[in-house]
This record gives C-alpha cells, sequence and structure tokens, in this order.
C-alpha cells in the first residue's frame, strides 16, 4: 500500500470529494485499515475473485486467499467496534468460465464476513490473450444454461441473505454479460460527460479504460492540468471532439471495443 495513501484520502476528504479505490486486500491489516476509516475513506472494493483458496490460487497464482479473508473479516469487525459505517465494502469477481461456480459460494462468504455489497466484473480481455484474460474465459456474450442458473441462483441467493449482488457500470449481473443489439455499442459510453481521469503527471484522459485499450497517450489526451483549469480542460476543443466522436459511427480508436470486449 503507498505509504502515503491516508494522507491522500485524508486530503481529499477536506475538499468534500467522494474517495473510493480498489484493493487486492493483500495489506489491509489492523493499523492501515484503521488509518484509512481515521481517514474518511468513502468506498473500499476488494477484488477477491473467489470464495475458496483453491479457485482464488487459479485466477491470482498466490496464496494468499486465507490472508485476504482474514484482513476482511478483522477489518468489518473493527468497523462494528467503532461503530462506523464508513469505507463502504464490497467485494468483487471477475467473472469467468472457470469460477462461475463459485459465485453463489462467494456472495454466502460475504454474508459471512459482514459485507453487504457483491460486483461481478466483466472481464476485459485482448485479442491475444494473456492468462486467464482470453475470450474463451469469458462470460460476455457466451454465457451457458449452467451459466445462467449460477447466475439466478447467486441472485435469489444473495436476496435472501439481504446481499446486494451487482455489476459494474451500475448494471444487474446478467445485463451486464449479456451483448446488446446495438451497431455503436460505445455510444452508450457517458463518461466523457460525467467524469474526468487524470493521470499522476496532469494527463486528462476521457476515462481509465482508454491506456488499456491502445498504446500511447497522445492522441486521447484531452488536456494538462498542469498547464490548464479544469474548466478549460473540459469545454476545450479535444474534450468536445472526442465527445463528438463517441457519438458517430466512427469513434476514437481507444473507443471502439468498448460494450465488446469490455463493459461500460
Ligand atoms: S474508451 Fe470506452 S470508456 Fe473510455 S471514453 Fe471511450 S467508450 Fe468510454
Amino acid at each position: 500500500m503507498v505509504r502515503e495513501l491516508p494522507r491522500m484520502v485524508r486530503y481529499l476528504k477536506e475538499r468534500g470529494t467522494y474517495v473510493l479505490f480498489n484493493t487486492n486486500g493483500t495489506l489491509l491489516n489492523r493499523r492501515k485499515g484503521r488509518q484509512l476509516i481515521d481517514a474518511g475513506l468513502d468506498e473500499l472494493r476488494v477484488s477477491l475473485d473467489a470464495a475458496e483458496a483453491p479457485a482464488f490460487k487459479m485466477v491470482r497464482g498466490l496464496d494468499l486467499f486465507d490472508r485476504i479473508v482474514a484482513n476482511l473479516r478483522s477489518f468489518v469487525v473493527m468497523q462494528r467496534e467503532l461503530k462506523v459505517t464508513a469505507p463502504r465494502v464490497s467485494l468483487w469477481l471477475t467473472g469467468l468460465k472457470e469460477t462461475m461456480e463459485q459465485l453463489p459460494a462467494f456472495v454466502r462468504l460475504a454474508y459471512e464476513l459482514g459485507v453487504s455489497e457483491v460486483y461481478l466484473q466483466r472481464l476485459v480481455f485482448f485479442p491475444g490473450g494473456i492468462g486467464l484474460a482470453r475470450r474463451q474465459s469469458a462470460l460476455f456474450d457466451q454465457l451457458e444454461a449452467r451459466d445462467e442458473e449460477l447466475l439466478r441462483e447467486a441472485q435469489s441467493l444473495s436476496a435472501s441473505l439481504g446481499v446486494t449482488f451487482n455489476a459494474s457500470g451500475a448494471a444487474d449481473p446478467s445485463t451486464s454479460v449479456t451483448k446488446k443489439g446495438s451497431r455503436n455499442p460505445w455510444s452508450l459510453c457517458r463518461r466523457p460527460w460525467t467524469l474526468m481521469y487524470f493521470t499522476a503527471n496532469g494527463r486528462a484522459l476521457p476515462c481509465c479504460i482508454a491506456p488499456f485499450s491502445m498504446r500511447g497517450y497522445d492522441s486521447f489526451t484531452l488536456g494538462d492540468a498542469t498547464q490548464q483549469t479544469l474548466r478549460e480542460i473540459w469545454n476545450g476543443s479535444r474534450y468536445e471532439e472526442f465527445r463528438r466522436a463517441l457519438l458517430s459511427d466512427r469513434p476514437h480508436p481507444a473507443c471502439s471495443n468498448c460494450g465488446v470486449r469490455w463493459s461500460l
């Protein structure tokens, strides 16, 4: 964990920002957890990806499942002791053919840990594939009867246990892995109208996805926060042009796989 993270969270909170981040949970010990609570963190998303150690090792290649679960358990207990509800903790499972059987147990694990939100994350993959990040492991547009059954089981279990079960992008899990008929799937993206993303050196990007979509940042760098105000960037010609392209048949190349190889 970045040593200055609690101070960074505090800095943002003092400026009225909603602060969240994703973690793999391996370093979430009691001391660091307490620092994050005291700093005022709003939301903590834990990528766990499995409901048991062997499946975790298959996905992540490391034997860290028990440690992460112990960290989470102790963090939630500490929140109860302190009588605080922030940060909101959620568990995330990247949807893979190989781990779908884990899904109902994943919901149950969240319940047992006292975590009230579970998310199914759509797999991002590339044409050549990297490890399990490959087309044949993705659920998107490849749901089989057994996968659908497991999704239904997880949904009904979550409803009965009072655990919220969603997918990223405010979609429900089934919708997020079902192909929509749209000719221009990227056109559903609202990020360039709703948020800005900055790199550590001040580049303004339309989202966090574009850098994974193609090499080189220059073509989708929409401003420079070390030289311009946020208002100038937001209303600038590069942002305007990027938005116009996204609504057309010829979006920026970084956008053309959105809604196809990953969700929006
Ligand atoms: S790369 Fe994807 S997420 Fe980013 S602005 Fe384009 S369509 Fe939206």
